[in-house]
């Protein structure tokens, strides 16, 4: 299995490079050359199996020869030991043809945690094979800092910077990454919002002596490897409802496109997907895009649902690159239009991605009225962002089974459900001690060579 760039002028790698490297030299994002397609037998085959044995099944046939067989079984174990469901993914009912897939079981209780676990333990098995330190710098938004710092907090081959929007996170995001005491992985509270803090670790890999000097590798979401274990749970849970013999829906709150882009990877595998429905808050840039061709930025509004406050989402780039007929000097060409302010998708790409994706928006209002409205008439709990999958799930339910991402647990934005429906969400007990463990963080500035400067002192580099 070979991996290839999105802009069609960086080294073709396989899965273990392709990991370590993240985002490619030439700028672009790393794709399999070939989609491996799952058979509809070995679909069905997957009914009633564990989420550990799905995940085997689903993501050996892009792995080549980075892990052995029973290697990379021992590692989907380790990853997943620490949830809190037996289950891993469980999904429940909210109406007669809605159900929700609750990926907030993990220990950082966000859906981050089912990739990062599992990057962190294959990280970690082909360093120690090679001998290798590496240093990751990471952006976050919240939700993947806290899941990075969880999983590589310890590893003996990796140091982890993570860079977070000062201020703009939640205070359960902040403690999660300010509270771990293992010496290898650092929280920097930079001043600015996400994209400025993704714009500084874009900056580190265009740097090349610097990106080379320290043994730049990146976690975000990005990494192939992280998507690709995003693709295990559509199949788990669309297998759940009768896949491969019945199709389904998914609706995705989406900030980076990376999570609905692994349900695009599993339609491609053969999962029968109807709809991939784009849920997005208020900074809406896909969802206009999908309405008027036009991928315009327009400054992030800060919501509710902060994880999704992005406007330029990464991932993105990679349906373009299918949808122009994989042209890599194309896309190329639109990035470019972006740092200008934008870009217009032509005709055909345009009928390309509305064939496999629908989308809407939630506003703050209608956030806030989802969760009290999911709750009077299920019981269930929703955090903002799965909130938003939900409103917009709604306006496209039909006959088939609509699957909606349920992407946070509610305890993790106690503010924003406390006033949405009165009640504050408790922490599961697991994580009892979260308020009281002591923090540990850097303020730093938006300035790239103060930051190169603080990773090589800290590394040693
Ligand atoms: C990261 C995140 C999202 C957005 O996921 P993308 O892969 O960036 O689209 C949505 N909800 C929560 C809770 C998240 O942490």
């Amino acid at each position: 299995m070979k991996y290839i760039s999105t802009r069609g002028a960086a080294p073709v790698l396989n899965f273990g490079e392709a990991m370590m490297t993240g985002l490619a030299r030439d700028g672009g994002l790393y794709v399999p050359e070939a989609v491996p397609v799952m058979s509809k037998d070995a679909i069905a085959a997957l009914a009633g199996q564990s989420y550990e044995e799905t995940a085997f099944r689903v993501m050996r046939p892009f792995l080549g020869d980075t892990f052995g067989d029973d290697e990379f079984r021992g590692l989907i174990a380790r990853a997943y030991a620490g949830f809190g469901h037996a289950a891993r993914a469980p999904l429940v009912q909210l109406a007669p043809n809605h159900f929700l897939l609750e990926l907030f079981h993990g220990p950082t209780l966000a859906f981050k945690d089912f990739a990062m676990q599992l990057i962190g333990q294959m990280m970690q098995a082909a360093l120690e094979k090679s001998g290798q330190r590496i240093t990751i710098v990471g952006a976050t938004s919240g939700d993947t800092g806290s899941a990075a710092m969880e999983a590589f907090r310890g590893l003996g081959n990796v140091d982890l910077f993570i860079l977070y929007p000062h201020g703009r996170v939640s205070e359960v995001q902040r403690r999660q990454m300010t509270t771990p005491v293992e010496a290898n992985v650092h929280a920097l509270a930079m001043d600015g919002d996400f994209d400025d803090c993704q714009a500084r670790v874009k900056d580190m890999f265009n740097d090349f002596a610097f990106r080379d000097g320290v043994r730049l590798a990146g976690v975000n979401s990005i990494n192939w490897a992280r998507v690709l274990a995003q693709v295990v749970y559509y199949f788990f849970s669309a297998v759940a409802l009768g896949a491969p013999h019945r199709a389904v829906s998914f609706t995705v709150p989406t900030g980076n496109f990376g999570d609905i882009f692994a349900g695009y990877i599993a339609r491609q595998m053969g999962l029968p997907i109807e709809k991939l429905v784009i849920a997005t808050n208020q900074n809406d840039i896909l969802d206009r895009a999908l309405r008027s061709g036009a991928y315009v930025t327009d400054g992030v509004k800060p919501s509710i649902s902060p994880s999704m406050d992005i406007q330029v989402s990464s991932n993105f780039e990679r349906a373009l690159f299918d949808a122009y007929g994989r042209d890599g000097a194309a896309v190329a060409q639109l990035m470019a239009e972006l740092k200008a302010g934008g870009f217009h998708i032509s005709q055909g790409a345009l009928e390309m991605l509305r064939a496999t994706f629908a989308s809407g928006r939630c506003s703050e209002e209608e956030t806030t009225a989802t969760i009290r409205a999911a709750h009077a008439a299920t019981g269930e709990v929703l955090c903002p962002h799965s909130a938003v999958g939900v409103k917009v799930a709604e306006e496209n339910l039909g006959p088939t089974p609509m699957i909606t991402l349920a992407t946070a647990h509610p305890a993790k934005f106690p503010d924003a459900v406390e006033g949405a429906m009165g009640l504050r969400p408790a922490l599961p007990p697991r994580m009892g001690d979260l308020y009281s463990r002591p923090e540990r963080v850097t303020r730093v500035a938006n300035d790239l060579a103060a930051l190169q400067a603080l990773i090589r002192e800290r590394t040693g580099h």
